[in-house]
């Protein structure tokens, strides 16, 4: 394999190639198994339609996902009739994208962070992220929260004072944005293809499978970069989709507004709790420097594509469909539903915390009122060099492996909950979150197993659990 190869030429610190090879085997897959590489093309072939599927089952089917089925299987329509009816590409959606794009670019290269000076706790400004599998520690410019704030004041500014545009301008163009989405999303991932071929911004760090499907889809380059600070993952990862969230949902706000005179409180509960878990995004931007998207994944098509279409398009699927179906909830299901969001962030939150305060004190701080308990280990990074790591058994990190997923279940339910039972495309959103989070949990940990081999079944027999102590 060509990059192992380059490796080995580069391992200059004496350590015999089984080292190297050994090291090469943490990080991304190597091979490609037949169930990866079907995954990966039905997903390639089928996510863009399963996108389209949702939202033009909203704006054609009042939100009802087997009417279209239902339709076609009894002739009434046909699968060139549901297309024609579906908004088209327009010119006024690609200003508006441009303009939108453009902007949150400028934002995160041009405006480098304030905010860190004048809000106690808050970390923004250069960071360190993780050291990569060829064992680079990047540095990034963190000021995801800034860029919230100016694009959130603006748009507040434009619907109280300045009046330039409708708030209701994201669901007025929801369909012909999408089609702008798609365009960026592929422009996106197939230049990070050719650029890792061509360009790489660090070729050690460069996985080629030797298919060219996953390849596009996983990603080759670890951390492209444009120039010194222009990362592709923290952009994209964050901006545009991630800050679009909160205004997208501000838009169907304003949309239930239009339409029926009055805002539902379903409607407040997503935009509050949805809103919490961007802002908890943006607030822990640095820490999100250690996760799984930046420190492990590389960079293709999952991840580009992913964040301008899927994540901005099926994330805020509850606030599309309560703009169709305004549900008025009872004092009892609204409370319900703000509990299990709180509870499911609180856990969500707290674990992450902890994994975050344990890792950056090497452990010399207190979890749930002691001084944490671990498991020592070790590992190789690409150039043969042995490091050392802890994993947590204290706190949430003692109760189940990723006690963090199961808190995000449990508010995605709460999102889906806040929309109540008449329809099941609001709850497409926990069934995803499940297999996702499930998904990333047996990935994350078979990448953990290669990466820390026997110290990592010490750790599993210390915690046997993986989302729900006693079940899984
Ligand atoms: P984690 O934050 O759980 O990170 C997993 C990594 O943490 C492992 O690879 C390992 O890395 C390290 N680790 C594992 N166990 C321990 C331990 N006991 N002690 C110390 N370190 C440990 O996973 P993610 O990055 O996937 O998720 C971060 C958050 O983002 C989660 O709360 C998740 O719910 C959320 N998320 C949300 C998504 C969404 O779409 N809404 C998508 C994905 C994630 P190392 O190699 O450093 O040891």
């Amino acid at each position: 394999m060509e990059s192992t190869r380059r490796r080995t030429q580069h391992s200059t610190n004496g350590k015999g190639s089984e080292a190297v090879e050994k090291s090469a085997q943490w990080g991304r897959a190597w091979e490609v198994d037949w169930f990866s590489l079907i995954s990966v093309v039905s997903l390639l072939c089928f996510a863009p339609f399963i996108v389209f599927y949702f939202v033009m089952a909203c704006d054609q089917y009042e939100c009802s996902i087997s009417q279209p089925v239902l339709e076609l299987y009894q002739g009434k329509a046909t699968l060139p009739s549901i297309w024609a009816r579906a908004p088209s590409f327009t010119w006024t959606a690609a200003k508006i994208y441009a303009v939108w794009v453009s902007f949150q670019v400028f934002l995160y290269i041009c405006i480098p962070d304030v905010v860190h000076k004048f809000i106690p706790g808050y970390v923004g400004g250069v960071q360190d992220g993780a050291r990569t599998p060829a064992g680079l520690i990047n540095k990034y410019e963190i000021n995801g929260l800034q860029c919230w704030i100016i694009t959130h004041a603006l748009w507040f500014t434009n619907a109280n004072y300045l009046h330039w545009f409708s708030p209701t301008i994201i669901f007025d163009n929801w369909i012909p944005l999408m089609w702008c989405a798609n365009i960026l999303g592929y422009a996106v991932s197939t230049f990070a293809f050719l650029k890792a071929y061509l360009f790489p911004t660090n070729a050690e760090d460069c996985k080629f499978t030797g298919n060219i499907f996953y390849n596009y889809m996983m990603g080759i380059e670890f951390n492209p970069r444009i120039g010194k600070w222009f990362d592709f993952k923290l952009f994209f990862n964050g901006r545009p989709g991630i800050v679009a969230w909160t205004l997208i949902n501000l838009s169907y706000m304003a949309k239930q507004q239009e339409l029926y005179g009055q805002v539902t409180n379903s409607m407040i509960l997503v935009n509050v709790l949805q809103g919490i878990y961007v802002l908890d995004f943006f607030w822990n931007e640095a820490w999100y420097l250690k996760t799984i998207d930046i420190c492990h994944d590389h960079f293709g098509w999952y991840l580009g594509w992913g964040d301008c279409v899927w994540l901005p398009y099926l994330y805020t699927l509850q606030g599309l469909y309560l703009v169709y179906h305004p549900v008025q909830l009872s004092d009892t299901h609204a409370l319900a539903v703000l509990l299990l969001g709180l509870i499911g962030y609180y856990i969500f939150r707290s674990t992450n915390h902890q994994k975050d305060l344990f890792r950056r004190t090497e452990g010399a701080c207190s979890i749930w009122g002691r001084r944490p308990t671990h498991i020592e280990c070790s590992y190789l990074s690409a150039d043969g060099r042995s490091h050392r790591s802890k994993l947590l058994t204290s706190g949430f990190w003692g109760v189940a492996r990723h006690f963090n997923y199961t808190g995000d279940l449990m508010g995605s339910l709460a999102y889906c909950a806040a929309c109540g039972f008449s329809h099941i495309l609001p709850y497409f959103y926990i069934v995803y979150m499940t297999i996702l989070l499930v998904h990333r949990c047996i990935r994350d940990e078979h990448r953990c197993s290669s990466k820390y081999g026997k110290d990592w079944k010490r750790y599993t027999d210390a915690v046997h659990y993986r989302l729900i102590p006693g079940v899984f």
